[in-house]
């Protein structure tokens, strides 16, 4: 038994098999991430040559096999081409596919990651907000939006509201002054960073991209959402190391 299906995604990654074909990973909103056998993609006459670009957006015909997805055509709506004009900018945008694509698995439901990810790239094409905080809000809303994230509204030890917090990784959300004992690596909240978090938590995709911050709120974060990386994503992802290097930042 064989069908076509049309799918909404994104080609997350690429890669080329033996000497005309491709293998592209897709994160779709019907599917979940799928991989797709892209036969004859490399041969400059392909219908297929552009749609098999990282970064392409839009709808994607399958040849659904006994054991693997056949890329038969696709229509693309955003090939994202100014990011491969922007080096630092495109770095950002492969370690956030990989992130998503760390997540994702075949017949997960990935509608809300999937659309992070294209508000988050088209994010990076804006001069107006800064690609560490675009990369801070993408983090903390894909760790969210997939069930691990962190209690921000009330303390986690008596869940107390107001008052003055820090941000405890280890132990997943923010303590009050007095249930932070014990937790001396807790990283102290001045109100500014508090109310960052808790927007980007509750806020839906599309309102995210919609603030700046200042460079003392960014650098928080960033220390933040490290520690909270560390303690819940087991995985080091090859393009943040080589986004590190390109943009030589580290938090
Ligand atoms: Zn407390």
């Amino acid at each position: 038994m064989t069908q076509t299906v049309t799918v909404t995604g994104m080609v997350l990654s690429s890669a080329p098999i033996g000497e005309f074909d491709r293998r592209i990973v897709l994160l779709t909103k019907e599917k979940g991430k799928i991989s797709a056998f892209a036969k004859g993609a490399r041969r400059p006459t392909s219908h297929l040559l552009g749609i098999v670009n990282p970064f392409s957006f839009g709808e994607f015909t399958l040849y659904e096999g006994r054991s693997s997805y056949n890329l038969m055509q696709g229509k693309i709506t955003n090939y994202f081409t100014e990011l491969r004009e922007d080096v630092e900018a495109a770095y950002y945008g492969f370690y956030f596919m990989e992130f998503a694509g760390y997540y994702a698995k075949e017949y997960t439901d990935e509608t809300e990651s999937l659309k992070l990810l294209y508000q988050s790239l088209r994010a990076l094409l804006n001069p107006h907000l800064s690609n560490r905080l675009i990369r801070y809000i993408f983090e903390l809303k894909l760790i969210t939006v997939h069930g691990e994230g962190p209690q921000v509204f009330s303390c986690l030890g008596c869940q107390k509201q107001e008052g003055t917090f820090a941000f405890c990784a280890r132990r997943g959300g923010i303590l009050c002054e007095n249930c932070r004992k014990g937790e001396p690596d807790a990283i102290p909240l001045d109100n500014s960073t508090l109310y960052t978090l808790q927007y980007i938590v509750a806020s839906p995709v599309e309102k995210l991209y919609t603030f700046v911050v200042s460079d003392e709120v960014l650098k928080r974060l960033g220390k933040i959402l490290k520690r909270y990386r560390d303690v819940y994503v087991d995985q080091k992802f090859k393009s943040l190391e080589m986004l590190e290097l390109v943009a030589d930042m580290k938090d």
